[in-house]
């Protein structure tokens, strides 16, 4: 499962483990948080899925929304292909950010349906129709894709597509692990 990806991730920088199962997900991170007062989550649906943001607060850690200064950093990615190069589209920036540099620790979870098989542009096809189509659903934004449900490449003043962020390594400054998750996770 994943052994190709793993091996992938390592070889660009970062640190990378593969999980059967949800619950497998939110023990690694779990145990991640132990030593961090401040958790930040970047607005992750996987994050709440895997049941980790509501475990996190009521271990009474302090949650940060919208800051990049944090012990514990927690995201998912909306695309990472086979070999290893991760995709996060924003609209603020601010979680690409704090993926980059400023928390001590960044940990990723990545369900199985965020995977392409083929390259960085396949990547960012997937980002848009499967990320940022359904986040702008939910948020209630007029954009075309929460329309008919594929990128228009809009102008529109909702568009949540400002920022694409590409991966080809784990940052200097910023030791990352990755989880891998065998199940359809977040979006
Ligand atoms: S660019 Fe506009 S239409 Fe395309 S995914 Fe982003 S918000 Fe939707």
């Amino acid at each position: 499962m994943f052994e190709k990806t793993v091996e992938a991730l390592r070889r660009r920088g970062y640190e990378a483990v593969a999980v059967s199962t949800k619950e497998e997900a939110k023990a690694v991170v779990m145990k991640e948080a132990e030593s961090a007062a401040s958790v930040g989550w970047g607005g992750s649906e996987t994050i709440k899925e895997i049941g980790a943001r509501a475990a996190l607060e009521a271990s009474g850690k302090e949650i940060r929304d919208h800051q990049t200064m944090m012990d514990l950093f927690l995201l998912s990615a909306n695309a990472m292909t086979e070999d290893g190069v991760i995709v996060n589209i924003d609209g603020t920036g601010n979680r690409v950010a704090a993926s980059i540099y400023g928390p001590r620790r960044v940990v990723y979870v990545v369900g199985r349906n965020k995977i392409v098989p083929g390259g960085v542009l396949e990547a960012i096809v997937r980002a848009k129709k499967f990320a940022c189509a359904p986040n702008c659903r939910r948020l209630s934004k007029k954009t075309p894709c929460a329309e008919l449900g594929t990128c228009a490449d809009c102008d529109s003043p909702d568009r949540i597509c400002k920022v694409t962020a590409v991966f080809d390594r784990c940052p200097t400054h910023t030791s990352t692990l990755v989880v891998l998750v065998d199940e359809d996770l977040g979006y």
